[in-house]
């Protein structure tokens, strides 16, 4: 049995549904558990961008996963919040951190710098604007993925390679990219995800790729399984196909999480 803890609502103005939605296709699916975790609201003058909750809308966002979890009850509904990580702002999260009785945080990288954010399909232009925005692309990327990662501020990181989002990769062997990352997960024992909403992206495959996931499981990093579900249809989407791409890399656990603590529990 899996979690499914990367859910959107419709506070982040571009997800549908609402909680008992998606807990009714959780338990159809056969999830364990599922949590929420949707998109941070960021300090500063809002809006930040259009695609998050305002800071004034979190304490509704808390009051209705903890409703839902009522309801839900006995399946188990964890609170979460995806949190934008930009290097310099870490107190923000550390004052996130303390605003709700939080499950887990999850760390995502999506801006490589104000106003730009990596996996925003109006920016696609970017990628083919000079024979090395890929590769500039990519390092800005994952420099601020690593930091996210090292900053330990988070139970686990989302959607690792997001910067191949729309098919533009460097060429050549990619590890180069992966390597500062998967240590420093290693170094403070951050979990890393798996995400299905890859396959569903013009890359068409999962966050991380192959290589990536096969160092993961060698550095023996913590994984979960999540959909990145944005509607109630596409919570546990494609977690067989997660499921046999983990097993294929040597995993034999997954993580859950409940009070910001963690524990393994093993596939099926
Ligand atoms: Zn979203
Ligand atoms: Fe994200
Ligand atoms: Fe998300
Ligand atoms: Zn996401």
């Amino acid at each position: 049995m899996l979690a499914d803890y990367h859910l959107h609502t419709p506070l982040c103005h571009h997800a549908t549904g609402e909680p008992l939605e998606y807990v009714a296709v959780a338990r159809a699916r056969g999830l364990a558990e599922i949590g929420f975790s949707d998109h941070s609201p960021m300090p500063g003058l809002e809006p930040f961008d259009d695609w998050r909750m305002a800071r004034a809308d979190l304490p509704r966002y808390v009051d209705m996963i903890l409703a839902a979890r009522e309801a839900a009850a006995p399946f188990p509904v964890r609170l979460g919040l995806e949190c934008d990580f930009i290097p310099g702002q870490e107190t923000w999260i550390e004052q996130v951190a303390r605003m709700a009785p939080w499950d887990y945080l999850i760390g995502s990288v999506h801006y490589l710098a104000p106003g730009w954010d990596v996996d925003n399909p109006k920016w696609i232009g970017r990628f083919t604007a000079s024979d090395t925005a890929v590769e500039e692309i990519w390092v800005g990327y994952w420099r601020a993925y690593e930091r996210c990662v090292a900053s330990g501020l988070f139970d686990f990181v989302a959607h690792p390679d997001l910067a191949k989002k729309f098919g533009f990769r460097p060429p050549g062997d990619l590890r180069r990219f992966y390597e500062p990352t998967v240590e420093a997960a290693a170094r403070t024992g951050v979990a890393m995800e798996v995400s299905t909403a890859g396959l569903h992206k013009p890359v068409g495959e999962l966050y991380p790729a192959p290589e990536l996931l096969s160092m993961m499981h060698a550095a023996t990093i913590p994984v979960v399984i999540s959909s990145d579900a944005h509607a109630p249809g596409e919570v546990g989407r494609d977690f067989d196909h997660a499921l046999a791409a983990v097993r294929a890399a040597g995993f034999t656990h997954t993580a859950r999480f409940e009070g910001r603590r963690r524990r393994l529990e093993p596939l099926f």
